[in-house]
């Protein structure tokens, strides 16, 4: 269905010309597939319906539209490196029915005290010496009422490593009140995490503690401080296709879309009630590799400017797989030592992956449009993309792969 022109390959100013001959199904005039794809500026009004539709695009060619719009708003070799630690373990007083941190849950976790500033600045340091440009750091809390002193020291930490280590930084503390996000506001915080896990529909059976919409109150109240969100959620909980909609639906409909999307896939935890349930109340719902790709590359069309994290549960991920992930519309990892309770691939593992398929890390504080690797250009009255390849651009990419060796 597409006619391609090569007219020189990889040379100076060489151009690939993909021209679309005819209309499929799903990229008919109008469909909202079209849509994502030729709109000039993200959408944030959504119908279920739209997002269903896409979603439900042959898999073959929805992860292909993804790559297209992926490689419009950002450089494809990029993969952001990041780094999680646990700075406050355990104790939680919400019932999340996954979590081993909830007091609730008989995990064996036990309730762990905050890690003082220096403790917690040379963990940050190591992980820029792996490789890693981000640090966040999470904490078992439903919210920060009262902890003043805790704001005090977490604020501390986010400083430090802004300014001694220049990196991006990202905490997860539970809900916020406006001035305890702008305390970490001006603290230098990069983003905060704040995942709404599932879908609106789903979510009242996972949690009762706090509800869908006191989640989105704080990501608004974030927002409004001028923080990037982290929000996404997690797959696997039981949920079906349609939660995947109804969750993307949520997330591209918020005023701002958030900076850094998550995508987590559940691990089940011994002793917590959704490793139960999903044996009995929802036995038969496994999550497929399918569903996960859908997601992801559906987010990237909904969301082209965001970040899309590859996050808990990527070490069960064959490589294979997670180079699926990155061709739906990934580029951003967790790396190093430890999720917050799980495994995690370390650095050394994930550097020479990611060397291997052809990704260099992404640089701090920089997350780029395409200008150093082919530039795509949707022209939207012709329904015709381009793909530009320049020597020196390509140079460029080279030589920051060579550099990994
Ligand atoms: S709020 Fe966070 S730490 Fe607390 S139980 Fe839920 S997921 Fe676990």
């Amino acid at each position: 269905m597409f006619r391609v022109t090569c007219k020189r390959y990889f040379s100076t100013s060489a151009t690939i010309r993909l021209a679309q001959q005819s209309a499929t199904d799903t990229f008919s005039n109008g469909s909202p597939l079209n849509l994502a794809l030729t709109t000039e500026v993200p959408i944030h009004n959504w119908t279920k319906d739209q997002i269903h539709e896409i979603y439900n695009t042959p898999l073959n060619s929805l992860i292909f539209y993804a790559q297209l719009i992926h490689r419009k708003y950002h450089n494809p070799s990029e993969i952001q490196l990041c780094t999680l630690l646990s700075i406050k373990t355990g104790g939680c007083t919400e019932d999340c029915k996954y979590c081993a941190q909830s007091s609730r849950n008989n995990t064996g976790v036990k309730a762990e005290k905050l890690l003082d500033v220096d403790s917690v600045f040379a963990k940050a340091k190591e992980a820029k010496e792996r490789g890693s440009t981000r640090f966040c750091m999470g904490s078992a809390w439903r919210d920060m009422h009262g902890r003043k002193s805790a704001m005090k020291k977490i604020g501390t930490m986010v400083k430090r490593i802004n300014d001694e280590l220049q990196m991006e930084t990202c905490v997860t503390l539970g809900m916020l009140d406006e001035g305890q996000a702008q305390t970490l506001k001006s603290a230098g915080l990069t983003a905060y995490n704040h995942n709404i896990d599932t879908s609106r529909e789903h979510y009242k059976d996972i949690i009762s503690t706090r509800t869908f919409d006191d989640r989105l109150e704080t990501i608004k109240r974030v927002q409004d401080a001028n923080i990037g969100a982290c929000t996404g959620g997690i797959l696997g909980l039981g949920e079906t296709d349609e939660d995947h909609v109804s969750f993307l639906y949520t997330l591209a409909n918020m005023d701002k879309h958030p900076e850094s999307l998550p995508i987590n896939r559940l691990i089940p935890i011994k002793g917590t009630p959704m490793a139960e349930e999903l044996r009995s109340k929802y036995k038969g719902r496994q999550l497929t590799l399918e569903s996960i790709l859908r997601t992801i590359a559906t987010a990237r069309l909904l969301m082209p400017e965001s970040i899309v994290r590859l996050a808990a549960g990527r070490y069960t991920m064959k490589e294979s797989e997670q180079l699926l992930c990155f061709m739906s519309g990934v580029n951003a990892i967790f790396t190093g030592e430890k999720m917050l309770t799980t495994m995690c691939t370390g650095w050394d593992e994930d550097i020479a992956m990611l060397k291997k398929w052809g990704f260099i890390p992404m640089k701090a504080f920089k997350k780029t449009g395409p200008k150093s690797h082919l530039q795509i250009k949707i022209d939207p009255a012709k329904k015709t993309f381009t793909v530009d390849l320049t020597e020196e651009e390509n140079s460029e990419r080279f030589s920051q792969l060579k550099a990994l060796n």
